[in-house]
C-alpha cells in the first residue's frame, strides 16, 4: 500500500537567507489577500467567482509588472491561490469560516509542489525538439543532504531521523524564530501487518489526557507538571534579579534549560503514547476540529495546550501510516452528548462529567461514552460496523 506521510525538521538559513525568506512569505501573503480582496469585488460586480486558473493567469501577467515577483521561485507563488481555493471550500462545505485577510503571524509557510530531480521530456523552445532530460525543481536536495532552494540556495537541514520515500512536495515553515523544512513523502508500507485491535476512539480529555472507546483512561504525565511548577519558580527568580548580573546570566540559563527539559519530557510521552497506540489500533478515530473548539474555551485552553493534542496529533498520523494503520478524524456531532447505548441525546454542559442515560439507563464517564461515540461514526464512515 502507497501512504502519504510527513517528515518534519529544522533547518537553519544563514541571516541573509532568512531575510529573504521572510520576504517571500510577505509576497505570498500580498498575493493571499489581494486575491481574496478580488475574488469578493468580482463576485458584487458578476455574482459569480473568480477560478484559481483566472488567479494564477493574472499572476502571471502582473509578473511583467511587479518585479520583486520575480524574487521568488514561481511555484510557491502560484500555491497561494491553492490555499484561498481551500479555504473558500472548507468554507461551503461547513468546515471552517469565511476565508479572512491574513496578518502576518498566520501566514507563515510556503509550499513547493514539486522536489527533487526528476527525468523529463523537455521541449526545446527554439528547435521545438522534444528531449528527455533531468530537470531540477525549484527545491531538491545536493549531494551533501542540504536543502537546495532556487534563488535561496543550499540551507543545511538537521535529518534527525532518516527521511525515507518519494519527497513529491516541501513546506518550509516559520515558527517563531526557527525554520522548519516539512517533506511530505510517498512510501510503501507492509500490507500484511497483524494489529492486535481494528479500531479505537479517542476523546480528549480535561482532567485526563485523553480516554479511549475501551475504557482506558491516559493520565496527564504527573512529571512534565512538576517540571513545568518548577520552570514558574525559577522565572519568577529570574524576573526579580538584576538584568544583566551574573546571577541573572546564570538563571537566565537556568530557565533555558529547564524549558528544554519540559519539551523534551512532553514530546517523549507523546512518542510513545502515539508508537503504542499505532501499533495496538489499524484505525484510530478521534474528533475533528476538536483542538480548535476547546481552545476557544478559556478554561479549557491551558490543559489542552499542556497536553500537546496537536503535536500528539501528527505523531499519531505518521506513526500509524508508517505502521500500516490510519488516523481518522471524523466530524464533531454531539459526540458527547448522545448516548453510546441507545442513540437518545442526553444534553449536559461541560461540567456534567457523567453520562446518565433516562431511556437505557447508561451511566459512563462523560469522555467514555463519548470516545465509544466517535469510534462508532468512525466505522460507519469506513463501513466496518460489526453486522448484526
Ligand atoms: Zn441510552
Amino acid at each position: 500500500m502507497l501512504v502519504r506521510m510527513n517528515y518534519k525538521y529544522e533547518m537553519f538559513p544563514n541571516e541573509e537567507q532568512m531575510q529573504l525568506l521572510d520576504s517571500w512569505l510577505s509576497i505570498c501573503r500580498q498575493q493571499y489577500n489581494s486575491a481574496l480582496l478580488d475574488k469578493q469585488r468580482f463576485y458584487q460586480k458578476n455574482q459569480m467567482g473568480l477560478s484559481r486558473t483566472q488567479l494564477q493567469k493574472q499572476q502571471k501577467a502582473d509578473k511583467q509588472k511587479i518585479p520583486f515577483l520575480k524574487t521568488m521561485p514561481s511555484q510557491p507563488l502560484q500555491e497561494v491561490f491553492f490555499r484561498l481555493e481551500r479555504a473558500y471550500k472548507n468554507f461551503f462545505e461547513g468546515r471552517a469560516r469565511y476565508p479572512k485577510l491574513k496578518k502576518h503571524k498566520d501566514y507563515n509557510s510556503l509550499t513547493f509542489t514539486q522536489f527533487g530531480i526528476e527525468n523529463r521530456h523537455v521541449k526545446n523552445k527554439t528547435t521545438g525538439e522534444v528531449k528527455r532530460r533531468d530537470v531540477r525543481y525549484a527545491a531538491s536536495l545536493d549531494e551533501s543532504n542540504h536543502l537546495l532552494i532556487s534563488k535561496l540556495g543550499a540551507v543545511y537541514v538537521n535529518f534527525h531521523r532518516p527521511l525515507e520515500g518519494k519527497v513529491k512536495q516541501v513546506i518550509i515553515k516559520r515558527q517563531g524564530h526557527r525554520w522548519f523544512a516539512i517533506f511530505s513523502v510517498e512510501r510503501h508500507v507492509n500490507e500484511t501487518v497483524e494489529f492486535p485491535v481494528q479500531s479505537t476512539g479517542i476523546d480528549v480529555g480535561i482532567q485526563k489526557f485523553a480516554v479511549l472507546s475501551d475504557g482506558t483512561t491516559i493520565e496527564n504525565p504527573k512529571f512534565l507538571l512538576k517540571v513545568e511548577r518548577k520552570l514558574k519558580r525559577a522565572q519568577k527568580k529570574l524576573s526579580r534579579m538584576k538584568k544583566s548580573s551574573n546571577n541573572w546570566k546564570k538563571q537566565r540559563q537556568n530557565v533555558q534549560q529547564l524549558h528544554i527539559k519540559v519539551a523534551n519530557q512532553r514530546r517523549d510521552f507523546l512518542h510513545k503514547l502515539s508508537y503504542r497506540l499505532s501499533k495496538t489500533y489499524k484505525f484510530v478515530f478521534v474528533e475533528d476540529l476538536m483542538i480548535r473548539n476547546m481552545v476557544k474555551n478559556r478554561h479549557l485552553a491551558k490543559s489542552i495546550h499542556d497536553a500537546g493534542w496537536g503535536a500528539f496529533g501528527n505523531m499519531l498520523d505518521y506513526k500509524c501510516n508508517n505502521n500500516g494503520g490510519k488516523l481518522v478524524s471524523i466530524k464533531p456531532h454531539y459526540t458527547s452528548q448522545d448516548c453510546s447505548g441507545c442513540k437518545a441525546r442526553v444534553r449536559k454542559s461541560l461540567s456534567v462529567r457523567t453520562h446518565v442515560c433516562k431511556s437505557c439507563g447508561t451511566i459512563l464517564d462523560r469522555d467514555h461514552n463519548a470516545a465509544i461515540n466517535i469510534e462508532a461514526a468512525g466505522l460507519a464512515l469506513f463501513d466496518l460496523s460489526p453486522t448484526a
